[in-house]
């Protein structure tokens, strides 16, 4: 049984030798996916609850392998975090999300928030926020259309230069967003002690609204949690009319799922944007 890290929480689980192997050149091919032009940055717009205005998208990964076809970033930054490559694959991800926003402001002037996710392996780099600030600066993208997506998986106590990260990060004036809220252990502790502006409602919950009374509790004590403590709340994967309705009868914020957009290569979603602005 190999121990490793997922994307949410450590898992313990049997790998066979063909996937092991097939998990070593995976991360061998990793490293040159950058190099090789192969990584792509989709975005998914994020929805004004009450409008239905595009008030933000959030920047996620792809990988087109030439061989396997398009991999799935649940499948892949697993990987990329055990070789310490997710510090320069997320550094691309800022860069090139970051620099995309600030041309779709340029030519749109929506004042668009792009959301970003950082590994915990990202979290925990000592230089975080002067990686964040250079970028910011290369790019001329405004501080606060930034947000950073950082989700439970690891307990704050547990992980060095965590707390000063977001506290740095805050005083550049960067938005920050806790992921997949209530699946971690330190759902609460995060909401406690990181500087957080927003709340992402995790889809297991989203997915369970008119299926499960308890989910549905959870939800909407979570909404109002957060609008007691004066953050932001978005819910993820809404996919049907049900989970709309219920959640703007509960005031969540915004919005994102498969009901409004699934997540589009760069050209269609500026498309998008065209014809929003056409309206
Ligand atoms: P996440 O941050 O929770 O992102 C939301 C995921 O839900 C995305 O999956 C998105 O495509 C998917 N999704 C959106 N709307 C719906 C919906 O209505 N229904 C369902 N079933 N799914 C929906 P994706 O793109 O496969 O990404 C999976 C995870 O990989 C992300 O989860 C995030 O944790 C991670 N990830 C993606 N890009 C990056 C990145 O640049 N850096 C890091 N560190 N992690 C990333
Ligand atoms: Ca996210
Ligand atoms: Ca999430
Ligand atoms: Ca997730």
């Amino acid at each position: 049984a190999a121990k490793s890290m997922g994307r949410n929480n450590y898992r313990v689980y049997d790998v066979s030798p063909a996937q092991e192997q097939q998990n070593a050149a995976l991360k061998a091919r990793l490293r040159h996916a950058e190099g090789n032009g192969e990584l792509r940055v989709f975005y998914q717009p994020q929805i004004n609850a009450g409008t239905e205005d595009i008030v933000g998208m959030e920047a996620l990964l792809r990988w087109e392998h030439p061989e396997l076809g398009n991999i799935g970033p649940g499948f892949f930054i697993p990987l990329a975090e055990e070789t310490g490559l997710i510090v320069s694959i997320g550094e691309w991800v800022l860069r090139n999300a970051c620099k995309q926003a600030k041309a779709w402001e340029d030519r749109f002037g929506l004042g668009l928030r792009i959301g970003v996710n950082l590994s915990a392996v990202q979290l925990m780099q000592p230089d975080l926020s002067e990686v964040v600030a250079t970028v910011l600066q290369e790019t001329g993208l405004d501080p606060n259309q930034l947000e950073l997506e950082v989700t439970e998986s690891i307990s704050i106590k547990a992980a060095p230069n965590l707390m000063e990260n977001m506290q740095k990060l805050h005083r550049l004036g960067c938005h920050i967003a806790i992921d997949d809220f209530g699946t971690g252990a330190a759902s609460l502790d995060y909401l406690r002690k990181l500087p957080a502006d927003r709340i992402k409602i995790d889809q297991s919950f989203v997915r369970n609204i008119g299926v499960d009374p308890d989910d549905e509790a959870i939800v909407r004590a979570t909404i109002e949690m957060a609008h007691r403590l004066k953050r932001g709340v978005v819910a993820e994967g809404v996919e049907i009319e049900q989970h709309l309705q219920f959640l703007r009868a509960n005031h969540c914020d915004e919005l994102q799922g498969y009901l409004f957009c699934r997540p589009l290569p760069q050209a269609s979603f500026e498309r998008l944007l065209a014809e929003r602005e056409r309206l």
